[in-house]
């Protein structure tokens, strides 16, 4: 009875954080073990040696490479071009939390409508070069790409050329956003710091936290104050 509970516990310890690595489809295994695809660090608990084995190639690509998330990519919704583009100095250590603060949508084609609506309210209202978010998601969890990993946004004032920001479409003051949505970030930001566009020891904040606004909303605010990597201490 003792060696089965302090090995179940092993066990936990063991596969308590490798979330990371299964998120993105990935196995953590010893590194000395053959990989079809490459190995990533930092994903797997364990020993230096248990790494997480990742399909496919080296995935230096932006967007495309996240298995597991569902990403509509600008072109797929109607993006229009931007007025200028910065590039981005990645891997960032800042992720930034918002909401739109519109109406939430539940489908492809509301969803795409939104997204696009945005875009032109950056663009033509606040006179932004482009939508003001990294990427947006949708309450079916769908990520749609806005500025993207590499690109400086228009988000967070004073933090743009250091962080990127997710901002879950809808109003999420009284209740948060479904798990679906929640889940999609949290993958996401895993997928970033595969791909190295995100440091992995990242600090995430909400907006309200660096801005005086109440973005992302009450609800939604106390939600993310319980993930990995919030952090109670100003950038
Ligand atoms: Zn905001």
């Amino acid at each position: 009875m003792k060696t089965i509970l302090i090995i179940s516990l092993c066990w936990t310890l063991v596969q308590g954080d490798d979330s990371g690595c299964l998120s993105q489809g990935g196995t953590c295994q010893e590194d000395s073990l053959h990989c079809s695809g490459h190995y990533v660090s930092g994903l797997c608990t364990g020993s230096a040696t248990r790494r997480c084995c990742l399909p496919g190639g080296t995935g230096s690509a932006g967007t495309g490479a996240c298995p597991n998330i569902n990403i509509v990519h600008r072109s797929a919704w109607g993006a229009a071009a931007p007025t200028s583009v910065s590039a981005l100095h990645v891997p960032v250590s800042l992720v930034f939390i918002h909401h739109t603060e519109t109406p939430a949508c539940h489908d492809p084609t509301s969803c795409k409508a939104r997204v696009k609506n945005i875009q032109q309210y950056h663009m033509s209202t606040n006179g932004w070069a482009d939508i003001g978010y990294s990427f947006l998601v949708a309450e079916d969890g769908t990520i749609y790409e806005g500025r993207g990993w590499d690109r400086v946004g228009a988000h967070t004032e004073g933090y743009n050329s250091r962080g990127i920001a997710f901002s879950f479409i809808g109003s999420y003051s009284s209740s948060k956003p479904p798990a679906a949505a929640l889940t999609a970030v949290k993958n996401m930001i895993q997928c970033g710091i595969v791909h190295g566009k995100v440091a992995s020891g990242y600090h995430l904040y909400g907006h309200r936290d660096v801005n005086p606004t109440s973005c992302p909303g009450d609800a939604l605010y106390h939600e993310i104050q319980t993930w990995p990597h919030y952090s109670h201490t100003k950038p």
